[in-house]
C-alpha cells in the first residue's frame, strides 16, 4: 500500500498580502477551516487561521508543518467564515485581514481563548449613603439595587459606568462581591425588567408586518418618521418574537453618543444586553466574543464592526439609523456593516431589519424593487407631532455670530415657554478660517490643502484632515496686521454669542471635541434631561437618534454647504442631516419648531424639505440619481492612489485606466482627490462604474492581481473602494 499523502493546509495571515501559505498538518492534528493554528514563519512563529484543509500539496516542495492549535474548535464557524470570504472579494480586501478582523485582539495575537471571571457585584447600600456630589455613583448604585441577582462589572460598563466607580464604591464597601447569577430559566430576566409603553396601533400594525425570526430569511426596512417609536418597535418585537435560546444582533452607528438606546434595552432585558464598540478594552472583548462564539443568547448592541463577530445561534438583525454613514469602514477594509448586514441575515437564514426615518437611497430603492419589504410608520407615537420646518432667508439680514434676529427671537420665546433650544452647526471649533484683512492671508495647514480651524478654547489653530496643530497668534502671521480675524461659523463661537444673548441660561455644547472625555456625554444628557430651559449646540452629533423630550425649537445655522457640492451623494446626506436635526424638535407633548437659516430659499431641495415627506424628497433624489447613472443605478468602485507626489500618483491611474476600460465600464479620470493633498501625501482617484456588479467585480480582481505582480515606484500607494460613501 503506498504511504497516504501528509495532508496540508492552507492558511491566511494577519497581514496585507492577496496571497496564503500551504503548510503540512501533522498527523497528530485534525483541523478544519476557521480555526486558530501557530505556524512557522519566517525565523518566527506566527497566528493563523485556517481556510481550506486537504489541498493538493505542491510537487518538490517539502511544507514546514503547523506546530498546534489554540483550540480544538474553529474560532470562526462556517457562516462567520463564509461572509468574511465574500467580503473579502466584494470589497477586495485581503482575506487574511479580513478573516482577522473578527477576532478580537488577544486572539489576534496569540493568546489563549479564555476569559477572565466577570466579577459579580451587589449593592450593600442605597444611593442615600453617599452625599456629595458623586451623581454618577449614587446612580450606579440605584442601578444595582434594581438588578436582583446583582450585576457583573461587564454589565455595569455596558450600562455606562466606570472600572472607577466600581473600584471606588467597593473601596467604601458600599458594593461587595458576589456568587455569579446562574443563568435564569428566562434569559429576559423578567425580574429585573420592566415593561415599556404599550404599541399603537400604528406601530403594532408595523410589527405585524415583520416576518418571525424563525422564518428564514427577509429583509425590511422600517421607513418610521423621527420620534415615530421605532426603537420600542424593536424592542417589542425581539420581547415577543425572539427565543430565549436565540442571538440577536441590533447595530447602532454609534454607542457612546447614544447610552440612552443601551439604556432602553436593558430595561426590557436586563443582563440578556451586551455591548461591543470601540471603547471596550482588551479584556471586555474578549469576554463579550466567547459569549457570542459560544452561542450565549445575547442581544448584542454593537456599532459597524459587530457584524463580523462569531454569532452561533443568530435569529435576528437590526440595523438602526440604516442610511448612517458611518456603517461604511473608511480605511483598510472597506466595507459597509449595513450592506453586510443584509448578506449575513442571507447566510443565517434569518431576518434583517432596516430602520431609518431618513431612509439611504440604496435601500429605498431596493424596497421599491421589491427586494425589501416596505414598512411604514409615519405618525409619531405618544402624543407629539412632527415639527413645522420654515426657512429663514438671512441674505441681507445683519447676523450676530451667524445667529439671525428671528432665529434669537425664537430662542428667546422658546425659553420663556420654558422650554430648550437646539443649534445645528456643522463646524467644530470657533470659526474655519483666520484670515488677515489687510493682506488677505489665511492660514493653511503645512501639511494639506485645507486651512486650518480656529479653536480658542485651546488657543489653538488645527487641521482637521491630519493632526497638524500650532498655537494660535493674535496678529497676522504674514503681515504683523492686527486685523487678524476669524471668518465663518463654528460651535464654540456659536456657544459663545449665545451665552452672552442669554446670560441666564446654561448653553450645552455637543461635538467631538466636548465630548471626547469618557463619560462627558452622559453628563450633558442628564442635564438636558432635567428638562430645565437650556440651549445646546452642535454638530451632526446632535442628528443621532437622541430623544430630547424639552426640545421645541431647532436652529439651523446653515443649510447651503451641502447645495452646491461636486459629490453626488451630498443632496442626500444633507437631507437626511436636516431631517434628523430637526426629528430632535417636538419629540415630547408639545409640538416643535425648525428653522432653517440659507441664503438659498428658493432652492428646490430646501423647498421640498419644509414639505417635510422623506420618501417624496427620495423619489426625487432617485429620479436624479437614475438620469445621472449613478448608484444604485450603477455599481461604482474609486481606485485611489497617494503618493510623495501628484505625478506619481496620476502615472499610476494613467497605468491602469485601459484595463478599467472594458465593455459596459465606464471610467473617469484620473483626478486629483477633494484635497489633493492630505497630510503631505498626494491623492488621485478613478472612478468605475460599472452596471453588472459581477463584472466590475471581476475587474477590479484583475486589476489588484496585475498591480500585485509589478514593482511600484517607491512611496506609491494604492486602495480600492467599493460603493464609495465619499467620492471626493
Ligand atoms: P424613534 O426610534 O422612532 O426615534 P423612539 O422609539 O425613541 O422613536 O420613540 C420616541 C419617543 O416616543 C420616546 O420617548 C418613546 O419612549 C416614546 N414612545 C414610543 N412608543 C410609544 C408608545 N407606544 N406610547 C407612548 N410613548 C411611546
Ligand atoms: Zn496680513
Ligand atoms: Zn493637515
Amino acid at each position: 500500500m503506498p504511504e497516504r499523502p501528509p495532508s496540508t493546509a492552507r492558511i491566511a495571515l494577519n497581514r496585507p498580502l492577496r496571497r496564503l501559505f500551504d503548510y503540512q498538518i501533522p498527523n497528530n492534528l485534525e483541523l478544519e477551516p476557521g480555526q486558530r493554528v501557530s505556524i512557522p514563519f519566517g525565523r518566527q512563529s506566527a497566528t493563523g487561521l485556517i481556510v481550506e484543509t486537504g489541498v493538493e500539496p505542491p510537487q518538490g516542495i517539502t511544507l514546514k508543518p503547523v506546530h498546534s492549535a489554540y483550540e480544538p474548535w474553529p474560532a470562526l464557524p462556517a457562516e462567520t467564515f463564509q461572509l468574511l470570504a465574500w467580503a473579502s472579494d466584494y470589497y477586495q480586501h485581503p482575506l487574511g485581514e479580513c478573516l482577522f478582523t473578527a477576532l478580537p485582539p488577544a486572539l489576534r495575537r496569540g493568546r489563549p481563548a479564555t476569559a477572565k471571571q466577570d466579577t459579580w457585584w451587589k449593592a450593600t447600600a442605597g444611593p442615600e449613603a453617599l452625599a456629595g456630589n458623586a451623581h454618577r455613583q449614587r446612580a450606579l448604585l440605584a442601578w444595582l439595587q434594581r438588578q436582583p441577582h446583582g450585576a457583573s462589572t461587564s454589565n455595569l460598563t455596558a450600562a455606562g459606568f466606570s472600572r472607577e466607580q466600581i473600584r471606588a464604591l467597593h473601596k467604601r464597601e458600599l458594593i461587595e462581591e458576589t456568587e455569579a447569577a446562574k443563568p435564569t430559566e428566562n434569559p429576559n430576566d423578567t425580574a429585573s425588567t420592566q415593561p415599556g409603553p404599550t404599541l399603537s396601533p400604528a406601530q403594532q400594525a408595523a410589527a405585524d408586518q415583520i416576518p418571525a425570526p424563525d422564518t428564514g430569511f427577509s429583509a425590511s426596512l422600517v421607513y418610521g418618521i423621527t420620534g415615530s417609536g421605532k426603537t420600542e418597535l424593536y424592542l417589542h418585537y425581539l420581547k415577543q418574537q425572539l427565543s430565549a435560546s436565540a442571538q440577536a444582533l441590533v447595530l447602532v452607528p454609534e454607542i457612546n453618543l447614544t447610552p440612552q438606546t443601551v439604556a432602553r434595552f436593558q430595561r426590557y432585558f436586563g443582563q440578556r444586553i451586551v455591548v461591543w464598540h470601540s471603547a471596550l478594552n482588551d479584556g471586555e472583548r474578549l469576554s463579550t466574543w466567547l459569549k457570542i462564539r459560544h452561542g450565549e443568547p445575547v442581544i448584542l448592541i454593537g456599532t459597524r464592526s459587530a457584524v463580523l463577530l462569531p454569532f452561533t445561534g443568530l435569529k435576528t438583525i437590526i440595523v438602526d439609523e440604516e442610511h448612517d454613514s458611518s456603517y461604511k469602514q473608511g480605511e483598510g477594509f472597506r466595507y459597509s456593516g449595513r450592506d453586510m448586514a443584509v448578506y449575513r441575515a442571507h447566510l443565517n437564514q434569518c431576518p434583517v431589519i432596516l430602520g431609518s426615518a431618513t431612509p439611504s437611497l440604496e435601500s429605498y430603492q431596493n424596497a421599491l424593487t421589491g427586494k425589501y419589504q416596505l414598512i411604514r410608520l409615519e405618525e409619531r407615537a405618544g402624543n407629539a407631532s412632527p415639527p413645522a420646518i420654515n426657512l429663514l432667508d438671512i441674505r441681507s439680514r445683519p447676523l450676530e455670530g451667524g445667529l439671525s434676529r428671528p432665529a434669537l427671537q425664537a430662542i428667546d420665546q422658546c425659553l420663556a415657554d420654558g422650554q430648550q433650544a437646539l443649534v445645528f452647526v456643522n463646524r467644530r471649533g470657533f470659526a474655519p478660517v483666520m484670515m488677515c484683512f489687510d493682506c488677505g492671508h489665511m492660514v493653511e495647514c503645512p501639511r494639506c490643502d485645507t486651512r486650518l480651524t480656529y479653536h480658542r478654547r485651546d488657543r489653538a489653530m488645527r487641521c482637521h484632515h491630519c493632526d497638524y496643530q500650532t498655537a494660535a497668534t493674535e496678529h497676522c502671521p504674514k503681515c504683523q496686521s492686527e486685523a487678524f480675524k476669524p471668518v465663518g461659523q463654528g460651535t464654540e463661537r456659536t456657544e459663545d454669542i449665545l451665552a452672552t444673548a442669554f446670560p441666564e441660561t446654561p448653553v450645552v455644547r455637543v461635538d467631538r471635541d466636548s465630548t471626547q472625555r469618557k463619560g462627558s456625554i452622559q453628563g450633558i444628557l442628564k442635564k438636558v434631561n432635567t428638562g430645565k430651559p437650556c440651549i445646546l449646540v452642535g454638530t451632526q452629533m446632535l442628528a443621532k437618534g437622541h430623544d430630547f423630550p424639552n426640545v421645541t425649537l431647532v436652529i439651523v445655522v446653515n443649510a447651503d454647504g451641502g447645495l452646491f457640492s461636486v459629490d453626488f451623494r451630498a443632496p442626500e446626506q444633507l437631507i437626511q442631516t436636516l431631517l434628523q436635526v430637526s426629528g430632535r424638535a417636538g419629540r415630547g407633548e408639545k409640538s416643535g419648531q425648525v428653522l432653517v437659516q440659507t441664503c438659498h430659499s428658493d432652492h428646490p431641495i430646501l423647498k421640498s424639505l419644509c414639505r417635510g415627506h422623506y420618501l417624496t424628497l427620495a423619489d426625487q433624489l432617485l429620479a436624479e440619481r437614475e438620469t445621472g447613472q449613478f448608484p444604485p443605478f450603477r455599481a461604482m468602485a474609486i481606485f485611489r492612489a497617494e503618493a510623495d507626489t501628484m505625478e506619481k500618483s496620476l502615472a499610476l491611474l494613467d497605468m491602469i485606466k485601459p484595463q478599467a476600460r472594458v465593455t459596459g465600464n465606464e471610467v473617469w479620470g484620473p483626478l486629483p482627490a477633494l484635497i489633493a493633498r492630505r497630510a503631505d501625501r498626494h491623492r488621485a482617484q478613478l472612478v468605475l462604474c460599472c452596471d453588472n456588479r459581477k463584472r466590475l467585480n471581476h475587474v477590479l480582481g484583475h486589476l489588484c492581481q496585475n498591480l500585485d505582480q509589478q514593482k511600484l515606484p517607491a512611496g506609491v500607494k494604492w486602495m480600492i473602494d467599493v460603493d464609495p460613501q465619499e467620492t471626493g
